[in-house]
């Protein structure tokens, strides 16, 4: 329930700062937009002024062009309108943040999405203590608990140097931005020449300005031998699976790294050889453990399955809600293409019978 002192509540455009007037990741046009990370589902175009991490500059214009940006250093304070506003590392994708609000003694934490697992190619998550905490729940549902990273890249590792074995490529699914970067940070670019799809290219370009070391790339014009095919690693979006690249890679072992991938449905309605599970969001004890070290004794809970998670917070003696936004659209592109939202829908239903239902 919203209660009048409040400093964050939910407008038609977006989660809004009353004190402050100002929006954080608004989905709709506004004046005022705080982004917390340059993912398409919270960082639109359309808004007169921007704040954004002075290490996710390269990033959101990378996507959104020449807009009108104020950027903050992670842990540097302004004042907007008299509310104290600061950004911390989120450790979900390069320049990702959580905001921080403070107003009248009372703080407030907008979490964005977040991972607390460590990751090469950007500031680790910080926990930031307040009284209230805004928190993702992606993978809000006590079945999702990742296994390491290091992991997971020995399985591709090994998958990849496989298929270089069988002299055959292999086309590794991931997002362009954040996804994409993670992969080429983590596999062994000893193994053989790596190719990424056209849209990685500009988020790799931005990366490596901001002083994030990635092993070198091919665009796919610049592969002149053919030969080299059988050997690549080629990392691209999902969504170019089934573009013009598949020609290319028509006798490719095909992969995908996402955390829907521990759905073994998922996997299996996407018609992959191989699906490996890596995420860019807090598996359960990821999201539990943030909430628990914010200190918050109240937890407003966004962007995923929320019934299980609100629940077990108010089970510990917490006051906790959900509300409801336009975020996740990311999960189409970010996660693991269209058929993770029926797999997603799976869970639910085996998982949280009476869970909400509600998100797009
Ligand atoms: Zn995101
Ligand atoms: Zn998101």
């Amino acid at each position: 329930m919203p209660q009048p002192e409040d400093l964050v509540i939910r407008r038609p455009e977006g989660l809004y700062c009353p004190a402050g007037d100002f929006h954080i990741d608004p989905w709709r046009p506004v004046e005022r937009a705080v982004i917390t990370h340059a993912h398409a589902d919270h960082a639109r175009g359309g808004h007169a002024r921007y704040l954004g991490s002075a290490s996710g500059e390269g990033v959101l214009r990378a996507r959104l062009g020449g807009i009108t940006l104020q950027t903050l250093a992670y842990g540097e304070r302004i004042d907007v309108n008299g509310v104290t506003v600061s950004l911390h590392p989120a450790g979900h994708v390069l320049g990702s943040a959580q905001v921080r609000l403070e107003h009248a003694g009372r703080v407030w934490v907008v979490s964005g999405d977040y991972k607390t697992e460590p990751d090469p190619t950007c500031a680790p998550f910080e926990a930031v203590r307040c009284d209230c905490f805004i928190t993702e729940c992606t993978f809000g549902l006590p079945i999702y608990r990742w296994r390491p990273a290091g992991e997971v890249f020995g399985e591709i590792n090994a998958w990849w140097q496989g298929n270089v074995a069988a002299g055959r490529p292999s086309l590794l699914l991931g997002y362009s931005f954040g996804k994409a970067q993670r992969l080429l940070a983590g596999v062994d670019a000893g193994i053989g020449p790596i190719v990424v799809h056209s849209a990685v290219t500009p988020l790799n370009e931005a990366y490596r300005a901001e002083g994030v070391r990635l092993p070198p790339t091919l665009g796919f014009s610049e592969v002149k031998d053919k030969a080299l095919w059988q050997r690549a690693l080629v990392v691209a979006p999902p969504s170019a699976a089934r573009g013009p690249m598949a020609r290319t890679l028509q006798h490719a072992s095909d992969a995908m790294a996402s955390g829907w991938m521990q759905l073994r449905g998922a996997r299996r309605r996407a018609g992959l050889d191989r699906g490996f599970v890596l995420s860019d969001h807090a598996d359960w004890p990821g999201l539990v453990g943030a909430i628990v070290a914010t200190g918050a004794e109240r937890v407003i809970v966004t962007h995923g399955q929320e019934g299980v998670l609100v629940r077990w917070l108010q089970e510990q003696g917490l006051q906790a809600e959900a509300m409801e936004t336009a975020y996740g659209d990311e999960r189409a592109n970010d996660e693991g293409g269209p058929e993770s939202d029926a797999a997603s829908a799976t869970a639910r239903a085996a998982v949280a019978p009476s869970s909400d239902q509600d998100q797009a």
